[in-house]
């Protein structure tokens, strides 16, 4: 359901070249779910985004979006400006055998790249619904790899519009998640990337068909969902835990959790992030009560409540 916020309806805010004023977010979003963003931006390239940074006025919030794969925006939407990084799609090898991409190179699109030119390692990325710049933010994984154990170093811009290079030992890096070690590193995006890859004689082409079969055959292909919701547990597994409960198909308005993959969350029509936010709610307790573990939401909850 999409909800007009109308304080985001402020015609007297200045439009900056290229942004659109109360933008609606839910169909750039996979659970097609959200309200609106007060300003939405997507740059055609760094140099446009850079230069949209440097225009913006310095106290107005700053959310990044890319596919919007691992996002529940909440009905009342953004306040501030939300930039989505999904046309910057530059990709290339390097002279040296390692890789370039841009933050909104599609998942898909590198694993297929870079698995054709000999490094079956990038075939992880291959059923990951999302960009690059996402992965990184969330150090995407899937079947044994992760993004950033590929990662030789960063592009990322700061909210002047002021692009820097970054190593690893910038960030602390955990399952699903990245943190920049520095506060001043706090607002910066991920603008690109350098992953190396040792090259191999394996068939990543092979290898990006079994990884999508074994997906076809446990996840809710199809459906309308935001992936994992929660991230595992030590030594567990959130859908065990939450089918243990006996939750599979359990629903909330038009929210539902998935009878295939139980910690899948499906938007079946017109679900809101309402009705998402209450079922997580109901699923957190029932697994502490049953289990006394807590479930940490690996999906990002965007906006005012
Ligand atoms: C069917 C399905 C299957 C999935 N399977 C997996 C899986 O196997 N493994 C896995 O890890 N995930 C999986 N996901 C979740 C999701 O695809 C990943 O987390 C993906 O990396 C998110 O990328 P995105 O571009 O959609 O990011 P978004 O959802 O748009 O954003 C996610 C977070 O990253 C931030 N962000 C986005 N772009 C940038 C940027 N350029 N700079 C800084 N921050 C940024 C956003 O602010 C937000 O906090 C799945 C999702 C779906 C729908």
């Amino acid at each position: 359901m999409l909800q007009e916020n109308p304080a985001n309806n402020d015609s007297s805010l200045p439009l900056i070249t290229g942004e659109q004023l109360a933008y609606a977010l839910a169909p750039l979003t996979s659970w097609r779910i959200g309200g609106v963003a007060e300003r939405f931006f997507s740059p055609i390239d760094i140099e446009n985004l850079s230069d949209y940074l440097k225009r913006l006025p310095a106290h107005t919030p700053l959310t990044w979006l890319g596919l919007g794969s691992n996002v529940l925006i909440r009905d009342s939407g953004i306040k501030g400006a939300v930039i989505c990084t999904k046309n910057c799609k530059q990709v290339y090898q390097q002279e040296d055998g390692s890789f370039f991409a841009q933050a909104g190179v599609t998942c898909a699109k590198f694993a297929r790249f870079a698995s054709k030119l000999g490094f079956p390692d990038a075939a992880f990325f291959a059923g990951i619904p999302g960009t690059i710049g996402g992965a990184l933010a969330m150090n995407a994984g899937a079947f044994g790899g992760e993004t950033w154990e590929w990662v030789e170093l960063v592009t990322v811009i700061n909210r002047q519009g002021h692009t820097y290079t970054r190593s690893l030992q910038d960030y602390s890096i955990a399952y699903r998640s990245v943190s920049p070690k520095h506060p001043a590193q706090l607002e910066e995006a991920f603008i690109g990337v350098v992953f190396r890859f040792p090259k191999s004689s394996l068939d990543g082409m092979d290898k990006i068909r079994e990884l999508l079969r074994k997906r076809q055959q446990t996840q809710p292909i199809g459906t309308l969902n935001c992936g994992s919701v929660y991230r595992n547990p030590p030594g567990e597994f959130a859908a065990k835990l939450i089918e243990a409960c006996q939750l599979k198909g359990y629903r909330i308005g038009d929210a539902q959790i998935s009878e295939k993959h139980a910690n899948f969350i499906i938007n079946s029509g017109a679900a809101c992030a309402h009705d998402v936010e209450t079922l997580m709610s109901t699923i957190e307790a029932k697994v502490w009560d049953r289990f006394g573990i807590k479930l940490h939401a690996e999906v990002r909850i965007l906006g005012q409540k």
